[in-house]
Protein backbone atom coordinates (compact mmCIF):
# COMPACT_ATOMS: atom_id res chain seq x y z
CA UNK A 1 0.00 0.00 0.00
CA UNK A 2 1.32 3.61 -0.45
CA UNK A 3 0.39 6.90 -0.04
CA UNK A 4 -2.13 8.58 2.08
CA UNK A 5 -5.58 6.91 2.37
CA UNK A 6 -7.80 10.22 1.10
CA UNK A 7 -10.22 9.56 3.50
CA UNK A 8 -7.95 10.28 6.59
CA UNK A 9 -6.28 13.13 4.97
CA UNK A 10 -8.71 15.46 6.73
CA UNK A 11 -8.68 14.20 10.01
CA UNK A 12 -5.74 11.73 11.00
CA UNK A 13 -2.53 13.74 11.21
CA UNK A 14 -3.73 17.32 11.23
CA UNK A 15 -1.52 19.74 12.71
CA UNK A 16 -3.16 20.34 16.18
CA UNK A 17 -1.44 23.29 17.94
CA UNK A 18 -0.70 23.06 22.08
CA UNK A 19 -3.70 24.69 23.17
CA UNK A 20 -5.71 22.18 21.78
CA UNK A 21 -7.18 18.90 23.87
CA UNK A 22 -5.54 17.57 26.99
CA UNK A 23 -2.11 17.54 28.08
CA UNK A 24 0.02 14.54 29.20
CA UNK A 25 3.55 14.86 30.54
CA UNK A 26 6.60 12.49 31.12
CA UNK A 27 6.51 12.99 34.57
CA UNK A 28 9.69 11.48 36.43
CA UNK A 29 10.07 13.27 39.68
CA UNK A 30 13.41 14.98 38.94
CA UNK A 31 14.47 18.64 38.42
CA UNK A 32 13.38 18.73 34.97
CA UNK A 33 10.09 17.19 34.65
CA UNK A 34 8.95 18.84 37.48
CA UNK A 35 9.90 22.06 35.98
CA UNK A 36 7.64 21.14 33.10
CA UNK A 37 4.55 20.44 35.06
CA UNK A 38 4.57 24.23 35.73
CA UNK A 39 5.58 25.13 32.39
CA UNK A 40 2.04 23.45 31.33
CA UNK A 41 0.29 24.66 34.01
CA UNK A 42 1.59 28.05 33.05
CA UNK A 43 1.06 28.21 29.99
CA UNK A 44 -2.51 26.15 29.73
CA UNK A 45 -4.13 26.95 32.75
CA UNK A 46 -7.63 25.25 33.45
CA UNK A 47 -6.16 22.79 31.18
CA UNK A 48 -6.85 18.80 31.87
CA UNK A 49 -3.09 17.27 32.21
CA UNK A 50 -2.30 14.31 32.99
CA UNK A 51 1.42 13.33 34.28
CA UNK A 52 2.35 10.04 33.71
CA UNK A 53 5.67 7.84 34.96
CA UNK A 54 7.02 4.41 33.82
CA UNK A 55 8.34 2.20 35.34
CA UNK A 56 11.03 -0.21 33.15
CA UNK A 57 13.24 -1.45 35.31
CA UNK A 58 14.81 1.20 37.47
CA UNK A 59 17.03 -0.24 39.97
CA UNK A 60 15.18 1.98 42.13
CA UNK A 61 11.65 3.31 42.60
CA UNK A 62 12.30 6.54 45.25
CA UNK A 63 11.63 8.52 41.68
CA UNK A 64 8.29 7.51 41.33
CA UNK A 65 7.73 8.59 45.14
CA UNK A 66 8.99 11.91 43.95
CA UNK A 67 6.54 12.02 40.82
CA UNK A 68 3.38 11.07 43.04
CA UNK A 69 4.67 14.39 45.72
CA UNK A 70 5.34 16.95 42.39
CA UNK A 71 1.53 16.02 41.05
CA UNK A 72 -0.29 15.89 43.87
CA UNK A 73 1.50 19.51 44.84
CA UNK A 74 -0.25 20.54 41.58
CA UNK A 75 -3.30 19.15 41.80
CA UNK A 76 -2.99 16.99 38.62
CA UNK A 77 -3.95 13.33 37.42
CA UNK A 78 -1.15 11.19 37.74
CA UNK A 79 -0.77 7.77 36.36
CA UNK A 80 2.36 4.84 36.39
CA UNK A 81 2.66 2.68 33.32
CA UNK A 82 4.98 -0.34 33.82
CA UNK A 83 6.62 -0.88 30.59
CA UNK A 84 8.77 -4.06 30.29
CA UNK A 85 12.64 -3.68 31.63
CA UNK A 86 14.61 -1.92 29.12
CA UNK A 87 18.11 -3.77 29.15
CA UNK A 88 21.14 -1.89 27.95
CA UNK A 89 21.68 0.58 30.71
CA UNK A 90 23.51 1.47 33.97
CA UNK A 91 20.23 2.61 35.23
CA UNK A 92 18.66 -0.81 34.66
CA UNK A 93 21.49 -3.05 34.50
CA UNK A 94 22.55 -5.21 37.80
CA UNK A 95 26.02 -5.68 35.89
CA UNK A 96 26.55 -2.08 34.97
CA UNK A 97 27.60 0.10 37.68
CA UNK A 98 26.51 3.83 37.61
CA UNK A 99 29.85 5.96 37.59
CA UNK A 100 30.57 8.52 40.25
CA UNK A 101 32.76 11.54 40.18
CA UNK A 102 33.06 11.74 36.61
CA UNK A 103 34.32 14.64 34.28
CA UNK A 104 31.12 16.04 32.92
CA UNK A 105 32.77 18.31 31.69
CA UNK A 106 34.84 15.81 29.78
CA UNK A 107 32.55 13.46 28.87
CA UNK A 108 32.41 11.99 25.34
CA UNK A 109 30.11 9.51 23.79
CA UNK A 110 26.58 7.87 24.84
CA UNK A 111 26.51 8.09 28.46
CA UNK A 112 26.28 5.25 30.93
CA UNK A 113 22.33 6.15 32.21
CA UNK A 114 21.36 6.16 28.68
CA UNK A 115 18.39 4.05 28.74
CA UNK A 116 18.33 2.59 25.00
CA UNK A 117 15.22 4.31 22.61
CA UNK A 118 13.22 5.36 26.18
CA UNK A 119 12.14 8.24 25.51
CA UNK A 120 10.62 6.54 22.27
CA UNK A 121 9.13 4.07 24.05
CA UNK A 122 7.50 6.39 26.18
CA UNK A 123 6.32 9.19 23.81
CA UNK A 124 4.80 5.88 21.43
CA UNK A 125 3.20 4.61 25.03
CA UNK A 126 1.97 8.16 25.71
CA UNK A 127 0.70 8.37 22.13
CA UNK A 128 -1.40 5.58 22.23
CA UNK A 129 -3.10 6.44 25.77
CA UNK A 130 -3.64 9.96 24.33
CA UNK A 131 -4.83 9.46 21.06
CA UNK A 132 -7.67 7.02 22.46
CA UNK A 133 -9.05 10.14 24.55
CA UNK A 134 -8.81 13.02 21.79
CA UNK A 135 -6.65 15.80 20.73
CA UNK A 136 -3.32 16.18 23.51
CA UNK A 137 -0.12 17.33 23.43
CA UNK A 138 2.58 15.38 24.81
CA UNK A 139 5.25 17.13 26.84
CA UNK A 140 8.87 15.57 27.55
CA UNK A 141 11.32 17.66 29.88
CA UNK A 142 14.18 17.36 27.67
CA UNK A 143 17.40 20.23 27.76
CA UNK A 144 19.90 21.22 25.97
CA UNK A 145 22.80 19.73 29.05
CA UNK A 146 21.46 16.25 27.88
CA UNK A 147 22.31 16.68 24.30
CA UNK A 148 25.72 14.98 24.28
CA UNK A 149 25.17 11.99 26.11
CA UNK A 150 21.53 10.92 25.47
CA UNK A 151 20.62 10.90 21.38
CA UNK A 152 17.01 10.71 22.56
CA UNK A 153 17.18 14.17 24.05
CA UNK A 154 18.23 16.07 20.52
CA UNK A 155 16.35 18.63 19.38
CA UNK A 156 16.42 16.81 16.02
CA UNK A 157 14.56 13.67 17.84
CA UNK A 158 11.86 15.99 18.92
CA UNK A 159 10.91 17.11 15.82
CA UNK A 160 11.12 14.03 14.46
CA UNK A 161 8.86 12.35 17.53
CA UNK A 162 6.69 15.35 16.53
CA UNK A 163 5.68 14.73 13.14
CA UNK A 164 5.66 10.94 13.42
CA UNK A 165 2.77 10.91 16.26
CA UNK A 166 1.35 13.15 14.60
CA UNK A 167 0.96 11.66 11.28
CA UNK A 168 0.63 8.43 13.77
CA UNK A 169 -2.29 9.65 15.64
CA UNK A 170 -6.52 10.00 14.69
CA UNK A 171 -6.23 13.06 16.61
CA UNK A 172 -2.79 14.55 15.07
CA UNK A 173 -1.39 14.61 18.59
CA UNK A 174 1.83 16.87 19.03
CA UNK A 175 5.09 16.73 20.90
CA UNK A 176 6.81 19.50 22.73
CA UNK A 177 9.95 19.49 24.55
CA UNK A 178 10.36 23.35 25.22
CA UNK A 179 13.42 23.41 27.21
CA UNK A 180 15.02 21.30 24.33
CA UNK A 181 17.45 24.18 23.58
CA UNK A 182 17.72 25.75 27.32
CA UNK A 183 20.99 24.40 29.58
CA UNK A 184 19.53 22.86 32.57
CA UNK A 185 20.63 25.74 34.96
CA UNK A 186 18.04 27.55 32.68
CA UNK A 187 15.34 25.80 33.49
CA UNK A 188 15.88 25.88 37.05
CA UNK A 189 16.22 29.49 37.18
CA UNK A 190 12.26 29.75 35.26
CA UNK A 191 11.22 27.03 37.43
CA UNK A 192 12.87 29.18 40.80
CA UNK A 193 10.54 31.84 39.22
CA UNK A 194 7.54 29.90 39.28
CA UNK A 195 7.55 28.19 42.39
CA UNK A 196 8.73 24.73 41.55
CA UNK A 197 8.90 22.29 44.64
CA UNK A 198 12.21 21.61 44.37
CA UNK A 199 12.44 19.81 47.70
CA UNK A 200 10.22 17.38 46.77
CA UNK A 201 12.16 16.05 43.31
CA UNK A 202 14.24 13.35 43.31
CA UNK A 203 17.47 12.98 41.03
CA UNK A 204 20.29 10.73 42.36
CA UNK A 205 20.68 8.15 40.28
CA UNK A 206 21.66 5.42 42.69
CA UNK A 207 18.27 5.98 44.41
CA UNK A 208 19.33 8.13 47.48
CA UNK A 209 18.04 9.92 50.10
CA UNK A 210 19.89 11.85 51.06
CA UNK A 211 21.61 11.88 47.37
CA UNK A 212 24.78 10.87 46.54
CA UNK A 213 25.72 14.25 45.02
CA UNK A 214 28.53 12.22 42.67
CA UNK A 215 26.34 10.61 40.07
CA UNK A 216 26.08 12.09 36.97
CA UNK A 217 23.00 13.68 37.71
CA UNK A 218 23.75 14.33 40.88
CA UNK A 219 26.69 16.29 39.21
CA UNK A 220 24.54 18.50 37.12
CA UNK A 221 21.68 19.27 39.77
CA UNK A 222 24.56 20.39 42.06
CA UNK A 223 26.30 22.58 38.88
CA UNK A 224 22.81 23.90 37.87
CA UNK A 225 21.94 25.08 41.71
CA UNK A 226 25.84 26.94 41.82
CA UNK A 227 24.80 28.42 38.31
CA UNK A 228 21.86 29.47 39.80
CA UNK A 229 23.56 30.80 42.98
CA UNK A 230 20.91 29.00 44.82
CA UNK A 231 21.14 26.29 47.06
CA UNK A 232 19.84 22.93 46.66
CA UNK A 233 16.75 21.99 48.99
CA UNK A 234 16.84 18.17 49.25
CA UNK A 235 19.72 16.81 51.32
CA UNK A 236 22.92 15.33 50.34
CA UNK A 237 25.12 12.80 51.67
CA UNK A 238 28.26 14.56 53.56
CA UNK A 239 31.58 14.02 51.89
CA UNK A 240 34.92 14.81 53.33
CA UNK A 241 36.39 17.09 50.66
ZN1 LIG B 1 23.40 10.68 42.98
Amino acid sequence: MSGTPRSLSDSAGRAADDSVGRHFLLLSGGLDSATLAAWVLHHHPGSAVTAVSFLYGQKHAVELEAARAVAARYGIAHQVQELEPIRGSALTDPDRPLPEGRDLSAAAGVAPSYVPARNLLFLARLASLADAEGPATLWFGVHHDDYTGYPDCRSEFVAAADEAVRLGTQHGLRVRAPFVEWAKADVLRWGLQHDVPYDLTHSCYQGWRPACGVCDTCQARLAAFAAVGVPDPIPYVPRSA
